[in-house]
């Protein structure tokens, strides 16, 4: 097969409608194929029902110490977005590629699948992978299995780049993540016989009181000098959609709400999620002591590490070196670094395009994000070397 350029890496993975909840199996294929043209083997990593697939490559020695090329082939839907051209079709205008998935993050997909290649065909010293995810778009559930499947299989990286879109800025900290659904299940009878039901709402509504006291008792002491980077500089806690009831006048039988948590990474995450768990047991066991039938489930639905910015870290002196920038940042979103660098790995986040175009209609990266991002892999070629 012909070596394609990143701009026609770009336009065939942006052609691959891999919407999160759809399989990306054509992508995979159609990579695993593309590479193997080029004398290199990819391996899979499987999702349970075998629809979804990660990828991951090695080239250069068989040795440890590579620097991993960090991306998730999924996007978010289009559904209900008004796009001015083909969202699967890279359309160039004003300077910017427009297509889905084109800044969040197929941009760097591109760029990481050339400079495989690229590392592969000139020979280098140092070895490099390529590590292409599933889910990332609904939790970042598919790397921590791909990476547990790369552990034997590849020689162990050293230093990870997450691509995520960040104007090539350095970013060597983020917020960890953890969700959870709560159903609280109440009693119905008529209003007027409060006493003898239970108010799924009313109880509920406990709960989402607690989490508003968490949140003040959170803020009230300084923020430690980690912390300090982020806006807000603390760990937040919060209810984002709530439904319940059925008539003003009867007790509700059903209040279903989601708390999720933003965690600094210094917090101590995993008491925060055993608090909010403590205090659903709590008041599941005071419900069920009014009625039986009643009380609180609790379903964590996602759970993201936070990156913690590392002391000397081989990722953040790998592309301090690369881009010259010696200024670090954290952001607020929630990335796969954070599960490669708990799995043992430097890793930072650094890649093309801005993270306010990911999601939107019309979403695009700038010619300009794009050929930053090639210039960054041509460096990084050339230090492997
Ligand atoms: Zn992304």
């Amino acid at each position: 097969m012909n070596t394609l350029t990143p701009r026609q890496l770009l336009d065939k993975l942006v052609s691959f409608p891999t919407v999160s909840r759809v399989s990306n199996l054509d992508l995979v294929d159609w990579l695993e194929g593309y590479l193997a043209s080029h004398g290199i083997a990819a391996h899979r990593s499987w999702n349970e029902d075998r629809t979804k697939a990660a990828l991951f490559a090695h080239v250069g020695p068989w040795v440890e110490g590579a620097v991993v090329l960090s991306g998730h082939s999924d996007v978010v839907p289009v559904d209900g977005q008004d796009w001015t051209s083909d969202p699967w079709t890279v359309t160039e205008r004003d300077g910017r590629l427009y297509g889905r998935g084109t800044c969040d993050m197929k941009g760097f997909d591109a760029l990481a699948v050339w400079a495989l290649v690229e590392a592969h065909s000139k020979g280098v010293k140092r070895p490099l992978q390529l590590a292409l995810s599933y889910d990332e778009e609904v939790g970042c559930t598919g790397a921590p299995p791909m990476i547990a499947a790369m552990q034997g299989v590849v020689p162990k990286g050293e230093a990870v780049v997450v691509g995520e879109p960040s104007r090539m800025a350095l970013i060597t900290g983020h917020k960890g993540g953890t969700g959870f659904h709560v159903h609280v299940k109440g009693f119905e009878v008529h209003s007027s016989l409060l006493s003898y039901g239970v108010s799924a709402i009313m109880e509920g509504a406990r709960l989402i009181q607690w989490v508003n006291d968490q949140n003040a008792a959170i803020q009230a002491p300084q923020p430690s000098a980690v912390a300090a980077m982020f806006d807000p500089p603390f760990t937040t806690m919060h209810v984002g959609m709530i439904e319940g009831g059925t008539a003003h006048n009867i007790t509700a039988g059903d209040c279903r709400f989601a708390i999720e948590m933003r965690v600094v990474p210094d917090d101590d995450e995993a008491a925060r999620i055993a608090a909010v768990e403590t205090e659903a047991a709590r008041l599941d066991a005071s419900l069920k002591a009014k009625r039986p039938e009643a009380g609180v489930h609790l379903e964590k639905f996602f759970g993201v590490p936070a990156l913690r910015p590392e002391v000397d870290g081989a990722a953040e002196a790998l592309v301090r070196r690369l881009t010259g920038n010696n200024a670090t940042g954290v952001v607020s979103y929630g990335t796969e670094a954070g599960q490669f660098q708990e799995a043992g790995y430097s890793a930072v986040v650094c890649g093309p395009g801005d993270i306010a175009q990911a999601h939107q209609v019309d979403e695009f990266i700038e010619v300009s994000e794009f050929q930053a991002g090639h210039a960054f892999m041509q460096r990084l070629v050339e230090h492997l070397g």
